[in-house]
């Protein structure tokens, strides 16, 4: 067999009980996600606002890398990576190392040389650019993004990684030479941002946001709507106009003059600037134009809170007590339950590793499908903790699979679907669910 077969039994998976009568109220630490994702051994808490990221969450986590990697392409942004400690000099200049208060990590070297631990990294990207600036006119616009680490002692770091105090973001920075040219990137962005949003496949919005501390002139926040979401979100009944309540000073909607309105909580999930000349200014990252005048860069700034991204979809799509992720994020897609040993259908065992080699075969599924071969376990203990855990497809190798024609139980967790498919029926199934699950508009996305 070309694959290395994936067994549950070999997984770094430490499961953890949360009490049922565990406080999950708004004020307490827990939320849903993070509950489901320690009791299920997705993540661990090290400390206050700060994870470690165990196997499956990795593997989610590299998933959603993939999308944003292949999304960011099209835009031509090239992938880059940042110290996580910035110069404090620079944060000096752009006026934030006093503005932005208690929520920055400062520290000093053994030269007692003030540096940060960047909590974004628009001086640091600005610095980079002020370091080979003037830049041609015929190298713009630039594009530069990063995953990486960022770092904010928050004052409530609550839920667990909804906020954490140690994040992962992606943030991209462009850079234009005139205004209305950093406004048409903002545009192209947001469309990609758009479709990085419809290939993870959760409900979201997109409304009109506040610039904050971070200046510039135009703004959108992405969310999804939980009740747990700590932003508020007014969207216009006539119109479906969002925008957070931070930025709503009218009593009617600026898109169609409404008067209904209606409030929803919101997860901030992404977040887009045109920051203008805010960092380019007084950091000096400047361009020299076609008339040999040197100005300052346009730039724009454009977050995902990868991390985050994560914990928001399961809250916003699991019940109470089991995992449901978007497909698109699933650690692996299918868990593959074999015989109890000792059972009359041990016999149908080697079935399971004739169907994962079959099933890998199929693109979309290769390399993220989990063989549960913990024998002594009951099927019936292992087909509740596999849903527990989230993999949106289990199949069994049951009773059935021991008939001439051998049948699968195929369980479609989010549908709540169950049917017995003989292997030729098994793979035409998941062939389908791959297109779909890949759906059109995740297709036109990836493609366009
Ligand atoms: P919030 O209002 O939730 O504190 P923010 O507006 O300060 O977030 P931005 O500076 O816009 O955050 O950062 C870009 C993105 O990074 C956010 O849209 C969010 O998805 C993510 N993010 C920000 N703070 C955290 C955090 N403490 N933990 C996890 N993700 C975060
Ligand atoms: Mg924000």
């Amino acid at each position: 067999m070309p694959w290395k077969i994936q067994k549950l039994s070999g997984l770094f998976q430490p499961l953890k009980v949360i009490p049922k009568n565990a406080n999950l109220k708004p004020d307490n630490l827990l939320s849903n996600s993070q509950k489901l994702m320690v009791e299920n051994g997705i993540v661990r808490l090290s400390g206050n606002g700060m994870f470690q990221i165990l196997p499956l969450g990795v593997r989610a986590l590299d998933k959603l890398t993939k999308i944003v990697d292949k999304l960011m392409a099209q835009v031509n942004a090239q992938k880059i990576l940042l110290p996580t400690m910035t110069d404090a000099q620079l944060w000096i200049k752009s006026g934030r190392w006093h503005t932005a208060g208690a929520e920055l990590y400062k520290l000093k070297d053994r030269h007692n040389k003030d540096y940060l631990l960047s909590p974004t990294h628009e001086e640091a990207i600005a610095g980079l650019i002020a370091s080979i600036s003037p830049v041609s006119h015929h190298k713009l616009p630039i594009r530069l993004y990063q995953i990486s680490s960022k770092f904010r002692d928050e004052k409530k770091s609550r839920f667990g990684m909804l906020r954490g105090r140690e994040f992962l973001m992606k943030d991209l920075y462009t850079f234009d030479q005139s205004l209305s040219a950093a406004e048409n990137t903002y545009a192209e962005v947001c469309q990609t941002y758009d479709k990085i949003f419809d290939v993870i496949g959760v409900p979201y919005v997109k409304v009109a946001a506040d610039n904050g501390i971070m200046g510039g002139s135009l703004s959108h926040e992405y969310h999804f709507l939980a009740n747990i979401g700590e932003d508020l979100l007014m969207f216009c009944d006539t119109c479906n106009y969002g925008a957070n309540k931070e930025t709503f000073k009218e009593e009617t909607c600026p898109s169609c003059k409404g008067r209904k309105m209606t409030e929803r909580n919101g997860i901030e999930v992404g977040h887009t600037f045109v920051l203008g000349s805010r960092y380019s200014e007084p950091l000096e990252a400047t361009f020299k134009g076609i008339d040999g005048k040197t100005t300052p860069l346009q730039m724009g700034s454009y977050g995902l809170g990868m991390t985050r991204i994560l914990a928001a979809a399961i809250e916003t799509l699991s019940p109470y007590d089991e995992i449901r992720w978007p497909i698109s994020l699933a650690p692996y897609t299918v868990c593959i339950i074999t015989p109890k040993e000792g059972s009359k259908e041990e016999s149908a065992s080697q079935l399971a590793y004739k169907l994962y080699s079959e099933l890998n075969c199929i693109n979309s599924l290769c390399g993220d499908i989990i063989v549960d071969d913990r024998g002594s376990m009951t099927i019936g203990k292992r087909v509740l903790e596999a849903r527990k855990s989230g993999y949106p497809f289990v199949i069994v190798i049951g009773r059935k699979s021991v008939f001439a024609d051998p049948l699968f139980e195929i369980i479609n967790v989010s549908k709540s679907e169950q049917l017995d498919l003989n292997l030729k029926e098994v793979l035409e199934y998941f062939r389908e669910v791959s297109s779909e699950g890949s759906g059109t508009k995740q297709k036109e996305a990836l493609s366009s």
